[in-house]
């Protein structure tokens, strides 16, 4: 599913046609005629005798290849899997989403324009961070790896080693800022400014009745005891 997803880069037909050569690759079928005519074959090099030997296939029409079948075949699967034609997954959001903690603790309130420009600062960190990332390198110019043990393929596989995490948007920024202090004829064109949005208009508070005077509530306070 993961390499069907990866290769179909946003086309759905390629993404299904993937996907259901595993009821024909399984069997031993590597070319095959669909059902409209068309001529597929799977991407992998062919296999040698050798390979073909090696390997268990499963018996066309057997009961595992109908469970198998009905599984991979399955509808409401199918339809589902439209939706992962642009392989997008959820791990650099949620990495977004930690970077927007730091600048915007969810226990601090702010100011509408305070919550903007906090936002923009974490774009910023994770623009420079996660958009912008390369693997690290050695000083001889080799790309830098790490062995880990993976318990799902139980073997050891490599894992790209990326270039540490920084913040040198901090320093551009605290220099604009000082050029500009120094040089009052600088003008900048901000790219995010692209982003600029109204404050809404919203109501000083969310409570549903107007709030009494003081002294009101005060006297009310008293006469309950
Ligand atoms: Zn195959």
């Amino acid at each position: 599913m993961w390499f069907a997803c990866a290769t179909s880069k946003g086309d759905v037909e390629a993404l299904k046609c993937r996907w259901k050569s595993i009821t024909h690759h399984e069997c031993n079928e590597h070319e095959w005629t669909d059902d409209n005519g068309e001529q597929h074959r799977c991407d992998h090099a062919p296999l040698t005798a050798q390979e073909k030997k090696n390997r268990m296939w499963m018996r066309k029409y057997s009961m595992a290849f109908q469970d198998l079948s009905s599984l991979v075949l399955d509808k409401r699967l199918l339809r589902d899997m439209e939706k992962m034609a642009l392989f997008k997954h959820t791990g650099p959001l949620e990495v977004f989403h930690s970077a927007l903690l730091k600048y915007l603790p969810k226990r601090q309130a702010f100011s509408f324009q305070g919550m903007k420009e906090r936002c923009h600062l974490a774009f910023l960190e994770h623009n420079e961070n996660i958009v912008k990332r390369k693997q690290d390198t050695t000083k001889t110019g080799q790309a830098r790896f790490n062995q880990v043990f993976s318990k799902r393929s139980k073997q050891w596989v490599l894992k790209k080693i990326f270039t540490p995490h920084t913040t040198q948007f901090i320093d551009t920024l605290i220099k604009r800022v000082m050029d500009r202090r120094r040089n009052p004829n600088i003008q900048f064109t901000l790219p995010i400014s692209s982003l600029a949005m109204p404050q809404p208009a919203l109501p000083p508070n969310i409570t549903p009745v107007p709030k009494p005077s003081k002294e009101a509530a005060t006297t009310s306070f008293q006469s309950r005891f």
